[in-house]
């Protein structure tokens, strides 16, 4: 393995401030940013949701901030994705090149840049970090972290696509410090760190229905504990920099799609069970962000992102023509991401906050997932590194030299 161009360790000042003392900040307060990422979330679907006022939270971001596409990286997938904002370094750079690398599960011991969160940990931020993918196993940071998507444990020993719960992970540290795990089993419970593995074709068959059902149920019982672990967190351990993140939009759009007969992949006995299953995701989640968006104040900047978008099936895959039957090996996946032209499912972005433009609509692919991990950077006043490929998104700030409320 090539080893890290970065280090982990923390200045020392750090590393010796226990987890309460570390929120209290000095003089001036920095900024406070807010990152929710949405995993594949798809503007084909929420465009009509937002119309019929069933993402009143999100609206609300829209009206008071920027929003766009996202333009993300070739056959996007999350842990590619995930670690291309982080780092704002190309896949081939950054090592996490998809769910698998040279046949182990994506793993942080194999990113070779440094990530975002690092970066703000040494400026003396505080960070805290709960579900995003691939952050497992846990980096010391100046805050908190609670891994997610990738997360190995009990009937999930590959940590791919399934939900191991807090106190059945193995292989590694799913939280940092370690004296926060005690604290959430006690107050928020033992939650599952990810989203639902989705059933098999074998298992589906003549029980659609039930399984469908039965399934969408438990991924409401998954996003409810989130939104448990979110708020507690924001409550209890403020920090300056916090980034949150949902799986089970994405997983749901792999099989319940709301595809037509037309698409390739449709099977009534599936597809026309719950139509509503996969819109519904983004209503559920509209109510999580509703839940972060009481954490909010006039220093606070809120980003909400998805790593890439979803459509139905729609290219081609000379290596694996059964590939579209695949996501997890077994599932009758009927709507991709990772087509070669990531073009063809741009993620979005959308922020808020003190400085940043209103109502003010992203045209083209102009903003990229390289761009996010260089634009918080900014808005802390921290320098951003060379090896990082994006730049600064200058157009959604109000002025060019006056873009941030308490630029250090
Ligand atoms: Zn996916």
């Amino acid at each position: 393995m090539v080893p890290r161009k970065f280090s982990l360790l923390l200045p020392v000042f750090l590393l010796a401030v226990p987890l309460s003392a570390q929120q209290q900040t000095p003089s001036k307060p920095k900024p406070r940013v807010i990152v929710v990422g949405v995993n594949g979330m798809e503007l084909d679907i929420i465009r009509p949701l937002l119309l019929k006022g069933q993402m009143p939270n999100l609206s609300r971001v829209i009206e008071n901030g920027a929003y766009g596409k996202l333009r993300t990286v070739s056959a996007p997938n999350c842990p590619r994705v995930y670690t291309t904002l982080f780092t704002s370094t190309s896949p081939e750079e950054h090592g996490v090149t998809g769910f698998l690398v040279g046949g182990i599960t994506a793993n942080t011991n194999m990113m070779k840049e440094e990530p975002v969160w690092s970066m703000l940990s040494k400026s003396g931020i505080t960070v805290g970090m709960a579900n995003v993918p691939a952050t497992f196993p846990v980096m010391p940071v100046n805050g908190y972290m609670i891994s997610g998507m990738l997360t190995r444990g009990k009937n999930c020993e590959d940590g791919v696509l399934c939900a191991p719960k807090l106190s059945e992970v193995m292989g590694g540290d799913a939280v940092y410090p370690k004296s926060l795990q005690p604290e959430l089993l006690k107050n928020v419970g033992d939650f599952y760190i990810d989203c639902e593995r989705m059933p098999a074709a074998a298992d589906l068959k003549g029980h659609e229905t039930e399984l469908i059902n039965s399934w969408l149920d438990k991924v409401q019982v998954i996003r409810d504990q989130q939104t448990k672990l979110f708020d507690y967190l924001l409550t209890t351990h403020p920090t300056e920099f916090t980034f949150l993140a949902q799986s089970c939009e994405d997983r749901t759009g792999h099989w319940l799609y709301p595809i037509s007969p037309f698409n390739v992949g449709y099977n009534p006995s599936i597809n026309s069970v719950r139509q509503d299953a996969f819109p519904n995701q983004y209503i559920a989640f509209d109510k999580v962000l509703g839940s972060i968006l009481k954490h909010m104040d006039e220093n606070t900047y809120l980003i909400i992102f998805s790593d890439h978008g979803i459509k139905p099936l729609r290219e081609f895959e000379e290596k694996d023509p059964h590939a579209h039957m695949d996501h997890e090996k077994t599932t009758p996946v009927i709507a991709k991401h990772d087509f070669a032209d990531g073009d063809d499912v741009p993620g979005s972005f959308f922020a808020m906050g003190p400085g940043i433009k209103h109502d003010l609509r992203l045209m083209g692919l102009g903003a990229s997932v390289y761009d996010v991990a260089p634009t918080i950077l900014h808005i802390y006043g921290v320098e951003q590194p060379k090896q990082m490929r994006g730049r600064v998104l200058t157009e959604i700030f109000e002025k060019s030299d006056n873009k941030v409320a308490a630029k250090q």
